[in-house]
């Protein structure tokens, strides 16, 4: 039996699948207006590494991860760059591709496009309206949390603590027109160079959190078995999805949330605003994909770290010892139990090593974490 920390729960749970059908799984995908960073690169493969486990142990799954392209971000940058934000799109989703399968990350099933998905959107959006949930300003649709009990339930933040990092994550708490703080978009006018759908409310496009709603509900259904992204993304982005999502469902919509940490360089978090991006690209000119993937899982999914080249150096050590150790079955059950315990990489690689140096074959147990020896 699995054993999986949820962030919803605040401790390592037992992970209970569904006895029929796949493991739904949705994972908060990108948006597509600048390249992959390591940051990415560890949420997507932690969440490969953690499909391919539940396959193994026979669970079909449906993995669904979404690509938000439309939003202030890629509009933004595809004003700055003088290019239509969908042109933009589809040249940062093929670089995406081509790192993601560079790092032997799966595809998902699904890659479905917020775009694709507005009449879902604009629906949830006049459902939550007609049912009390929502309000409208001047063609601004919030969504209002007095009105869902469970807000907050996700992230057990206090309520200080999420006006603040609602101001740092682009939540604008400080708006005049919301009722709450902390109430948040669902629809808003669209600037005249910005794209423009038709609703009741006025044209406008959709804001970013009811985009996963949509998406996730369109494709898995109203029970989404685990919800996986960044740890950033717990608040605002899981927390309001969470409660539009029930307030539209009345049901619990995510079984468990799993929540990768962040990926740190010098000690600081990095994130495009900071300027302090190293891209999956750029590594890969450097050392070859397996490389990268065992520096990647040789840190806990759920611990933030810091990124330096001494990972690169170590993952490169191990990745030649494995291949000297050759083809077999060495350290398959420990690797196994392992990946069973909150899915930790760090004690599998481990195991990996101990078999190699002891004379054993490795190669199944490196296949196991998506490493082709
Ligand atoms: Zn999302």
């Amino acid at each position: 039996m699995m054993r999986i920390f949820d962030t919803q729960a605040g401790n390592v749970v037992e992970l209970q699948l569904p006895e029929s059908g796949p493991v739904r799984l949705y994972t908060c995908g990108i948006t597509p207006y600048d390249a992959a960073h390591l940051g990415h690169a560890a949420v997507y493969v932690t969440f490969d590494v953690l499909a391919r486990h539940l396959e193994r142990h026979g669970s079909a799954t449906r993995c669904v991860r979404n690509v938000t392209d439309v939003d202030d971000d890629i509009l933004r940058k595809a004003r700055e760059l003088g290019t239509h934000y969908l042109d933009l799109a589809a040249m940062e989703i093929a670089q995406f591709d081509r790192d993601m399968d560079a790092l032997g990350v799966r595809r998902p099933a699904s890659e479905p496009r917020a775009t694709s998905a507005i009449s879902e959107i604009l629906s949830l959006v006049q459902d939550l309206y007609e049912s009390g949930h929502a309000y409208e300003v001047d063609g601004w649709v919030y969504f209002a949390v007095e009105s869902e009990p469970s807000f907050g339930s996700v992230s057990h933040l206090d309520r200080a603590t999420m006006i603040s990092l609602a101001r740092e994550r682009g939540g604008d708490p400080d708006d005049p027109r919301k009722r709450d703080p902390l109430d948040f978009v669902l629809w808003q006018p669209s600037l005249p160079d910005e794209p423009a759908w038709e609703s009741r409310f006025g044209p406008g496009r959709p804001g970013w959190h009811i985009e996963c709603s949509a998406l996730a509900l369109r494709e898995l259904g109203p029970v989404v078995d685990i919800h996986g992204g960044g740890s950033d993304l717990i608040f605002p982005h899981h927390e309001c999805e969470a409660a539009q999502s029930r307030a539209v469902t009345g049901g619990p919509f995510v079984r468990y949330w799993v929540h990768v940490g962040m990926v740190r360089l010098d000690g600081v978090k990095m994130s495009k605003s900071l300027g302090n991006l190293v891209f999956v690209r750029d590594v890969l000119k450097e050392v070859g994909p397996e490389v990268v993937r065992l520096a990647l899982l040789s840190q806990h999914y759920r611990s933030s770290w810091d990124w330096t080249p001494r990972l690169l150096d170590e993952a490169q050590e191990r990745l030649e010892r494995w291949r000297r150790a050759g083809e077999g079955d060495g350290a398959v059950e420990e690797v196994d139990a392992a990946l069973d315990d909150d899915l930790d990489t760090p004690g599998a690689l481990e195991a990996i090593d101990r078999a190699a140096r002891s004379g054993r074959g490795v190669s199944a147990a490196a296949a196991m974490l998506g490493v082709a020896l």
